[in-house]
């Protein structure tokens, strides 16, 4: 059975990337007889607004969609806790207090998500009872798990290069996990047979797999979709001016037709569709 979810962060409301997002999980479930999951991302309590929640629960049924929500990360925090010390206990993980400025100053080479961490802290004494990020020894880990791959159904089996990400922090400074860390242990758990996000998160996938060879966790298939973009090709953004889906529901328009209009590929006026994502192999 396929197990697909939508998985939003409440940081910010929800705009058409999302609508189109959840709508392609939802359709890809129901097309293979199976479930559609929601789960609240809210893992950053300083960015996280609660309210936020309830507003993609209404923008959700707005679009005429149905889904089973399972609980969200704020309530899943011990068995990361639990993943990672798992990782520590077989010295994959060193901690950090390096600052954001000081790695951009000391790295030399960019990664997938921003400068590569140049490794400062490795091998370094590091006082513990004060705060810390607990990051992956990278070569350790992939050394431990060997050559690994995963499919994407839309871009063909990939190779995976968790080293695009260098020693990628799992455990954050000033929150419980690293978005890599919760999403992938939350997929396990949730049961996800198809992990359905846009083309954005495809490198982060990576990640996702090294570390499910690692915590023996069941491998999903992915499907990265292609993202919805202005009319400058930028990704949308409630910052940039794109309008909520709360802002359209509460304008009175048509939430149904709208879901029938993305399915059918008629975009709204100045958005377009962006490129695909190419097999690796
Ligand atoms: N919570 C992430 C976001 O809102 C999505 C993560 C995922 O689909 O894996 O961007």
């Amino acid at each position: 059975m396929i197990v697909t979810r939508f998985a939003p962060s409440p940081n910010g409301p929800l705009h058409l990337g999302h609508a189109f997002s959840a709508i392609a999980a939802h359709d890809l479930a129901e097309r293979g007889n199976g479930r559609f999951l929601l789960r609240i991302e809210d893992i950053d309590g300083a960015r996280s607004r609660p309210e936020l929640a309830e507003e993609f629960r209404r923008d959700l049924a707005w679009l005429g969609l149905e889904w089973v929500e399972v609980p969200p990360q704020s309530t899943r925090i011990a068995t990361y806790q639990a993943a990672a010390e798992r990782l520590k206990q077989a010295g994959l993980l060193y901690p950090c207090i390096c600052t954001r400025a000081e790695i951009a100053a000391a790295a030399v080479q960019d990664g997938a998500e921003g400068p590569l961490y140049p490794g400062t802290c490795k091998g370094r004494h590091i006082d513990l009872s004060g705060p810390v990020a607990w990051r992956i020894d990278m070569e350790a880990a992939m050394a431990r798990a060997r050559p690994l791959e995963w499919t994407d159904d839309v871009a063909g089996v990939q190779f995976a290069r968790p080293d695009l990400f260098g020693d990628v922090v799992l455990l954050r400074k000033e929150a419980p996990a690293s978005y890599h860390l919760a999403a992938t242990l939350d997929d396990a758990a949730d049961g996800i047979t198809l992990v359905t996000r846009g083309a954005d998160l495809f490198a982060s996938s990576h990640v996702h797999r090294l570390l499910q060879a690692l915590l023996d966790l069941p491998v999903p298939h992915w499907h990265h979709h292609a993202l919805l973009l202005d009319e400058q090709g930028r990704k949308l953004a409630k910052r940039r001016g794109s309008p909520s889906l709360a802002d359209r529901r509460l304008a009175g328009e048509d939430g149904a037709a709208l879901a029938a209009a993305l399915r059918a590929g008629k975009l709204p006026a100045g958005i377009s569709l962006g490129e695909g994502v190419e097999s690796h192999l």
